[in-house]
């Protein structure tokens, strides 16, 4: 059943990546818009009548005056929730400067708020990102960091793909001499339902390059995050 899930991802043989690409990982994911503009994709209506039947589902009556609008707004919240699809995270990062006036330390931006969809129960996941990557030429505008990671943010999501694809996406563009990317967020669909713990954080991290080859790198990006607040 596990296999069965995870081959829905699109992916490629692990024997063709590039080092230190997740292998999980299509580029076509983690560069471009996930939804073409000329893609077919159900009606609004279509969408919204498949709310309506939800409602009926849990035993509401869908014709009550507080339910009547209620679809329209839903297909509303999904269109803000996962605008991601619609965004190319590859053109986030593609103004760059390329002065660095020497600069050959990493460029560290902590504490990123985000909300995500878990893609299980397509609840909210949230927390904060951090990241860090070490420039060679090419530097990126700090907000980009924070608009890339709610690009991907903003479409279904586990916390560890969404870990890796930050990292992918700015070893990609950038050809940085590394990326690490710490995520730490606190899950819905483990706090309100299922075992319904409270305050659990989950903790992920993917390392490339530098960061990935030199611990002390790693660990010097780790007090960093977890200093002084
Ligand atoms: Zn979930």
């Amino acid at each position: 059943m596990d296999a069965a899930i995870k081959s829905l991802r699109p992916g490629k043989p692990s024997d063709r990546q590039p080092e230190g690409r997740p292998a999980e990982l299509d580029p076509a994911e983690f560069l471009a818009a996930a939804v073409r503009a000329d893609q077919p994709r159900p009606a609004r209506a279509e969408a919204e009548a498949a709310v309506k039947t939800l409602l009926a589902y849990i035993g509401e009556n869908t014709e009550r005056e507080g339910l009547l609008d209620t679809p329209r707004r839903v297909v509303e919240a999904f269109d803000e929730l996962y605008q991601g699809y619609h965004q190319c995270p590859a053109e986030v990062l593609d103004r760059t400067f390329g002065e660095t006036a020497g600069y050959d330390d990493f460029v560290l931006v902590r504490d990123i708020e985000f909300t995500s969809q878990c893609e299980h129960h397509m609840m909210p996941f949230y927390g904060k990102a951090h990241i860090a990557y070490t420039p060679v030429e090419r530097v990126v505008g700090l907000s980009k960091l924070a608009r890339l990671t709610d690009i991907f943010a903003r479409r279904l999501q586990t916390q560890e793909h969404l870990t890796a694809q930050i990292a992918a996406a700015i070893d990609e563009v950038l050809k940085p001499r590394g990326v690490a990317v710490l995520i730490e967020a606190e899950h819905t669909c483990m706090s309100v339902r299922g075992v319904a713990k409270h305050g659990a954080s989950t903790f992920t991290s993917r390392f490339t390059g530098m960061f990935r080859d030199n611990p002390a790198e790693q660990a010097r990006f780790l007090s960093l995050v977890r200093g002084t607040r």
